[in-house]
């Protein structure tokens, strides 16, 4: 059996706890590796790797063009081993294989785009009002950085910390999250190839309440970057508080997509399908919640539930399946869960609304995608990030309604506005308290541009220049080229 340690120091070393656990193919249950199951004594020695490496070492102190380049053979890598990164996330995650191979050409493209940017964004003179005098901006890291993924998009999430705290000159220490390992420790594999210096790159495997507290909590780490829920992320802020670390949280999100009646209908038809059933709504930004004009409503909901009907359940590697199954039986049961208490709330399920009948998907963790019509923005269904393929419609008369229920959440990550008028669709998102929002399209991103949350769908940014910012101290210097006594005292 395939067996997944923690790397730490340069070196691959099972948790001296000797305890493993079993990583399950979630279209199957089948088992398709081991990982060693660490606990805080192994963390305590991952951070002390990471600390030694900053303080001691050579990395923090390359310069940007060479760290440039070692990103820029982290992304060779990566492209080379793409198609088994790929594989690796569809058995981990049970997400279609095209998806995982797009998921990969992002992560390569991830790498590239700090690696590019590392190397332009240097320092800065200020204009200093002193005479004799230089005043400079200059970037520096901040240090250790702790790093906690969530199972959705394992090597995603992790390449957006790892490419810009590296491009940055951090050291750090990787938690991936305890069920999907796979792709991290592949990917820690690469870097280990691509000779960065030892104990720059740490990984530890294990849970969150043993693993991750630690890395929040240790005075030796000096920023905890997290993605994952809500609730998880508010514990993690206040451990982190204990020695002020630098924080950056990715939260979660309980979106709005907002069609108003003269979009184009059969696009907006087809593209809230997938802004919420694209890898089984288990996606931050998934669009949750449908907000329709009235007038259209019956004609739109319609259309939808036909097409929902086709969404064709499988297993990730076949060709010709749409959707994966969830990512673990306590999470099929929240989501079970979530649909019977929306129903008891008074929402109609339209369609789905149960797990599927279907002989062949038994031993998966399937939910059919869900439609739930007359909804209200005060039910617990359309507050709740349920997290699966499941999608509530509300409706709204006025512009101004629409905005309102788009942001009647205490999340903010991101929404969408479906318009031909210009004006309108610019009016909307200039009112909508959100990190990200699309105009006529869903759940596009890139390198180049911010992501993160309003509201308590985060704090901080990944992606894009501020992306980098994160992982950077901001120092200034200021040098007096004619130094003189003050005679003050
Ligand atoms: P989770 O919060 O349960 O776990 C995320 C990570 O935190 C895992 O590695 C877990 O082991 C760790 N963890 C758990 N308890 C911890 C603790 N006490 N201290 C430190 N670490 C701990 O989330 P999940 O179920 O893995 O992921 C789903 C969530 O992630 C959803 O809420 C989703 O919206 C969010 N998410 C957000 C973004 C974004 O960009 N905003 C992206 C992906 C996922």
């Amino acid at each position: 059996m395939n067996f997944k340690q923690n790397f730490i120091n340069g070196e691959w070393l099972p948790s001296h706890t000797g305890n493993t656990r079993d990583i399950i193919n979630p279209f199957n249950q089948e088992v398709v590796a081991q990982a060693t199951e660490s606990d805080e004594t192994d963390t305590i020695s991952a951070i002390a790797a990471a600390r030694e490496a900053f303080d001691e070492g050579e990395w923090c102190r390359t310069s940007a063009t060479e760290r440039a380049k070692k990103l820029h053979t982290i992304t060779a890598l990566i492209e080379q081993d793409k198609e088994e990164l790929a594989k690796l996330e569809t058995l981990d995650t049970g997400k279609t294989i095209e998806e995982s191979r797009s998921d990969m050409e992002d992560i390569a493209g991830v790498f590239r785009f700090y690696a590019e940017l590392t190397d332009k964004h240097g320092g800065e003179l200020i204009n200093s009002p002193v005479p004799n005098t230089i005043s400079k901006v200059v970037y520096e890291p901040v240090g250790v950085c702790g790093q906690i993924t969530p199972w959705n998009y394992p090597l995603l999430q992790a390449s957006w910390k790892l490419a810009p705290a590296l491009a940055a000159g951090n050291t750090l220490i990787m938690k991936p999250s305890e069920i999907t390992p796979l792709t991290t420790v592949k990917l820690f594999e690469l870097m280990e190839e691509a000779k960065l210096p030892k104990g720059v790159v740490n990984l530890v495997l294990g849970k969150g309440d043993t693993v991750g507290a630690e890395l929040s909590a240790n005075h030796d780490i000096d920023l905890i970057s997290f993605t994952g829920g809500m609730n998880t992320g508010k514990k993690i802020m206040q451990s982190a508080s204990s020695n002020v670390k630098k924080l950056a949280l990715e939260l979660g999100g309980k979106n709005p997509n907002i069609i108003f009646a003269d979009a184009d209908f059969d696009i907006a038809v087809d593209q809230a399908l997938h802004a919420v059933f694209f890898h089984a709504g288990q996606i931050c930004s998934a669009g949750t919640r449908l907000i329709i004009e009235e007038k259209i409503h019956d004609a739109f909901v319609q259309a939808l539930v036909e097409r929902v009907k086709n969404i064709t359940l499988g297993n990730g590697f076949d060709a010709s399946t749409q959707m994966g199954p969830l990512i673990s039986k306590t999470h099929l049961n929240k989501v079970i869960q979530y649909v019977e208490d929306g129903k008891k709330e008074g929402a109609t399920v339209a369609v789905g609304g149960q797990q599927p009948d279907n002989p062949n998907l038994q031993h998966g963790f399937f939910y059919l995608p869900t439609v739930l019509t007359n909804c209200t923005s005060n039910m617990r269904v359309v507050q709740d990030e349920g997290f699966g393929p499941v999608i509530t419609v509300e409706t709204f008369t006025t512009e101004q309604e629409a905005i309102q229920l788009a942001n009647d959440s205490i999340y903010g990550l991101s929404g969408g506005v479906w318009t031909k008028d210009i004006a309108k669709a610019e009016r909307c998102v200039s009112k909508m308290r959100m990190g990200t929002v699309w105009i006529n399209d869903y759940n596009v991103y890139f390198p180049h541009a911010p992501w993160g949350g309003f509201k308590q769908s985060g704090i901080g940014r990944e992606l894009g220049k501020a992306g980098l910012e994160e992982y950077q101290e901001v120092k200034h210097v200021y040098h007096n080229l004619q130094p003189d006594a003050l005679n003050w005292f």
